[in-house]
């Protein structure tokens, strides 16, 4: 990573992707709550047209993007005098202009806001796992030709962050990934066989979008984080653990050489790693919630269930396997679990369906930002075929 010089106290501005989701919406809260040191510069939305609108009469950006024309005209009739832009053209050209560039939008599409901003030389706070975790070999490329750093938002690689300060990569032994386990940390096999929709999409800490609910309770999520932790810091794949810690206290941790570990602990409040990642190497107020250590605070900490929750097993082995593989991982991870929130299949049919998709990854070199756009394309009807099948065959 690429620690680039900041102004300090310097008003800085910011274009927040996916600005209608749970954390573009914090985003917001963050800037509200930031005494003018940032300003909005963008905002982009997918869908939420409505939200877009309501936000920018709020903050007044130079620009908004939207998904399409269509959505374009609509909106420019309610936003004179801000400058609306649309699709992947939209999302390019706007990621490559605010000093710092969050990235929220859900899935693969964030892709193009995280390629623009590194190779401008601009700030990225990752909050999108998938261009990551599938255009690992991208990234890492255009960040060795480019003064771009990434500061990650995700709750666990911002803690890694922070107990990486001042220290040598050679003095890491591992990081530790902690996870709350998810809403089925204690089902048992049977019970998971009959878990339904609305009890998937009820994280027990965290509240988030759907998609990355119920990647949580399939550890879906954790997988895509050590994979993302594999890029973001440098480390193999066998140092990366992931320990489930209900509480969510401890965000996640790194072992030294010498037997020391650093943890990170605050409030389970996703304001606070947004906040660290705008403000890096500065730590601004608001607090987000103190810890009280004078009050009876029990934390623990277990190994996850390999056996029940497979996710974590693709990761390594697509970590393993590179060349494509965590791309292609991610990509049929998204088409399964669109079609369960279509309430296509049972929550425990997501894992056959992934592995069934994973059989079918032929490895390939990522060279381009179009190989992962064609590899992405092809796991996704791959997959689409094995849910047909399995459809077809009245499972
Ligand atoms: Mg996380």
């Amino acid at each position: 990573m690429n620690m680039g010089e900041v102004e300090r106290l310097d008003m800085k501005t910011v274009s927040i992707f996916g600005a209608s989701g749970s954390i573009g919406k914090q985003a917001l809260d963050v800037i509200r709550n930031s005494n003018g040191r940032y300003e909005v510069y963008a905002l982009s939305v997918r869908q939420s047209i409505d939200t877009l609108i309501a936000q920018a009469r709020e903050f007044r950006p130079k620009v908004v993007v939207v998904a399409d024309e269509q959505a374009a005209r609509i909106v420019k009739d309610d936003l004179p005098g801000i400058d609306v832009r649309f699709g992947d053209e939209g999302l390019s050209s706007t990621a490559a202009e605010a000093d710092v560039a969050l990235n929220s939008v859900v899935g693969f599409a964030g892709l193009q806001v995280t390629i623009s901003a590194l190779a401008a030389g601009k700030r990225l706070a990752l909050a999108n796992k998938e261009s990551l975790v599938a255009a690992g070999p991208i990234v890492r490329s255009i960040l060795k030709n480019s003064s771009g750093e990434i500061i990650p938002v995700d709750s666990e690689h911002a803690a890694i962050h922070q107990c990486l300060r001042g220290s040598n990569k050679n003095e890491v032994k591992s990081l530790i990934l902690t996870s709350s386990g998810g809403p089925f940390r204690t089902s048992d096999a049977e019970e998971l066989n009959f878990v339904t929709k609305d009890q998937a999409l009820s994280h027990p800490i965290w509240s988030m979008g759907p998609k990355i609910t119920i990647d949580s309770s399939t550890l879906m999520n954790k997988a895509l984080e050590v994979i993302e932790a594999v890029e973001l810091f440098d480390v193999r794949g066998d140092q990366v653990d992931v320990v489930i810690h209900p509480q969510s206290v401890v965000h996640s941790m790194v072992s030294f050489v010498d037997g020391s570990v650093i943890a990170q602990m605050s409030k389970p409040n996703m304001c606070l790693p947004i906040a660290y990642a705008l403000g890096y190497p500065d730590r601004f107020e608001p607090e987000y919630g103190t810890l009280d250590f004078k009050n009876p605070i029990a934390l623990s900490f277990e190994a996850p269930r390999m056996d029940v929750f497979r996710s974590l097993n693709y990761a390594y082995d697509a970590i393993r396997i590179g060349r494509g593989a965590p791309a292609w991982l991610s990509a049929v991870n998204e088409v399964v679990v669109d079609a369960f929130l279509r309430d296509e299949f049972r929550w425990i049919d997501i894992f056959a369906l992934i592995e069934s998709s994973m059989e079918l990854f032929d490895p390939v070199d990522l060279e381009q930002p179009e190989d992962v756009v064609m590899l992405d394309k092809l796991a996704r009807v791959r997959c689409q075929e094995v849910i047909d099948r399995w459809h077809n065959r009245g499972l």
